[in-house]
């Protein structure tokens, strides 16, 4: 397809803010595609260049665009930055000034979806030192070979903003449609293969049904829903329930496939080579030469054997050197709690209560290396509350309370699965406006609005500026600084608008109403804990979470 062809979807898509109209779009341009552009033109409807579960990113920033357009157009890079700020959109920049630049000389050559989408993958690939200025001219060869609408969509693509509004769920409803298969299904194959475009290609096939999950590539979670006591806990999953004890580490996926063990966080992160002892616990204590595991890593005290909080071992995650010596310095003792594939078979479909028993069989437990999560299947409140209480005393953040019946469903808030915990939950909420600090915070951003998600929207739900650190090891206000400024979008004096990308957990005394903030509510005395960067942008927490934890408290029922 020629790119000229995919812009004019980008703005019938741009053209409506109504769900299904975008969705008609979609279904006709995904049905004129061939297979084998399918995927393509999928990521790129996302605005991206990769499957979800590729955590890559493009990573070119702004400041490298406004050279690339300056080079192209020949205007100097101040004149098309006064224009970014007077416009606060590049793409509409670059459209306005190819426009100019080529009212006379009109391009011949049509430019190729793929060409396009080859050259943005390479951004993405080409790291290191002295790749800088590459990057610059194939961005500034690709805009000059474009027309102005096409440049504003390549743009923002690169910038990884294409405004055209569409969401997971419209892709979904649009595959369904073009393709007349199940939205379910569709759905379904996706939280198996965490990638549209492979679906897509499925879907034209008709051979969704043959989806399964394998070892070797990561599946999405399971998830769960924040309950306030054990009460509800038997409201929402039934007369008996499986509690275990919630650990307070970091989920990995585990995956066998023969010889070959590899390692997933719950964004799909590859992290095998960052836990070697983890390979070699796998190794050793878990039966079978084919199987899927979830699990929590969690951190030990060297010394006394006693759990540590996840924020000990968090560094280790994205770990590049002296892994023997981490590995050494903050063990870990991996705790399965469950099995979706094993010995050839799929096992999502079976209940938990045979999925736990395949594990007991199969796992040979080595405390301070590999346990089974410690269980308790009852049917009484108050055993329940007591178990809460034990974990509690053990180090632990509460219970997981689980549905015997349920099956793996993946990549779901359902009720299958609930949280219990006895503090007010931290918010993970992300960042869409941020302040420049003052005095000798001038040039750092020092003050952060965040949001939680309403569906496909962001609600702001105030501004949070403690918890940072001046300098030193930690979350620095220069580090976060450095990881928002290339999200800008817009600035108005000392006010930045930012794409919403950086997830921030942030802590808080109470949530209050407030009249100022888009979700109605607020923090008191908010402080940022942590950056959350192993969660996805779907998975922060919604209007709905913050609803309940307000009337929760207001209810004090905390146990
Ligand atoms: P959420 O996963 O609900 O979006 P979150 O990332 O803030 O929120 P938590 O509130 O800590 O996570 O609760 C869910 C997480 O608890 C799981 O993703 C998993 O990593 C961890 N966990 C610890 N013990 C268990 C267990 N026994 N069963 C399932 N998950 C467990």
């Amino acid at each position: 397809m020629n790119y000229n062809e995919l812009v004019k979807y980008y703005e019938k898509l741009e053209g409506t803010t109504k769900k299904l109209e975008k969705t008609d779009i979609l279904a006709k341009l995904f049905k004129e595609c061939n297979l084998d552009e399918l995927d393509l033109i999928v990521y790129l409807v996302q605005g991206t260049v990769f499957p979800e579960w590729d955590s890559r990113n493009i990573g070119f920033s702004s400041r490298l665009i406004l050279k690339a357009i300056s080079s192209v157009t020949g205007v100097n890079a101040e004149d098309v930055e006064k224009l970014w700020k007077k416009k606060g959109d590049l793409g509409i920049v670059v459209e306005e000034l190819i426009g100019r630049k080529k009212q006379t000389t009109l391009l011949t050559r049509k430019l190729d979806t793929k060409k396009v989408f080859d050259t943005i993958r390479k951004l993405a690939e080409l790291v290191g030192k002295g790749t800088v200025n590459k990057k610059v001219q194939l961005v500034a060869e690709l805009l000059s070979n474009s027309n102005e609408k096409e440049a504003r969509y390549i743009v923002r693509t690169i910038l990884e903003d294409l405004r055209v509004g569409v969401k997971e769920g419209i892709i979904r409803d649009a595959i369904s449609k073009a393709f007349e298969q199940d939205t379910k299904e569709v759905e379904e194959a996706f939280n198996i293969t965490v990638d549209y475009g492979e679906v897509a290609k499925l879907a034209k096939r008709n051979k969704l049904k043959e989806i399964e999950i394998k070892p070797g590539r990561p599946a999405k979670l399971m998830l769960s829903v924040l309950i306030s006591d054990a009460e509800e806990g038997f409201k929402a999953l039934g007369e008996k329930i499986q509690a275990e004890y919630k650990m307070d580490g970091f989920r990995i996926q585990v995956h066998r496939n023969k010889d070959e063990i590899r390692l997933f966080t719950r964004r799909m992160e590859e992290v095998t080579k960052q836990f070697p002892d983890v390979v070699e616990f796998v190794k050793k204590y878990v039966r079978g030469e084919k199987f899927i595991i979830d699990c929590e890593a969690v951190g030990l005290n060297k010394k006394t054997g006693n759990y540590l909080p996840f924020q000990n071992i968090s560094q280790r995650i994205k770990r590049k050197y002296d892994i023997e010596q981490m590995a050494k310095e903050f063990p870990v003792e991996l705790n399965i709690f469950d099995v979706l594939y094993f010995d050839e078979k799929s096992l999502m479909n079976l209940p938990l209560i045979e999925r736990r028993k395949i594990l007991e069989k199969n796992v040979k437990e080595k405390k301070g290396e590999v346990v089974l999560t410690k269980k308790l299947v009852s049917d009484k409140v108050n055993e329940i509350s007591d178990f809460f209480k034990e974990s509690l005393k053990a180090g632990n953040e509460g219970l997981m309370l689980k549905n015997i019946n349920s099956i793996y469903t993946p990549g779901r808030y359902v009720n299958g699965w609930c949280k219990l915990k006895n503090v007010l939950e931290p918010l993970d909420l992300v960042i869409t406006k941020c302040f420049y600090g003052e005095g000798k915070r001038a040039g750092w951003l020092t003050s952060f609005t965040v949001a939680c998600k309403d569906h496909d929207k962001f609600l702001t739900i105030g501004d949070v500026s403690t918890g940072l650190k001046e300098k030193g090891d930690g979350l620095t206000y220069e580090k976060m600084t450095k990881l928002l400024k290339p999200l800008i979008i817009k600035e108005e004096r000392r006010q930045v608008f930012v794409k919403p990308k950086i997830i921030i957990e942030v802590g808080y005394e109470e949530i209050q109403k407030s009249t100022t903030s888009s979700s109605g509510y607020s923090l008191r005395f908010p402080r940022v804990l942590q950056l959350r960067t192993d969660k996805p942008l779907n998975e922060i927490n919604s209007i709905k979470d913050v609803e309940k934890i307000y009337n929760y408290q207001r209810g004090k029922k905390i146990i």
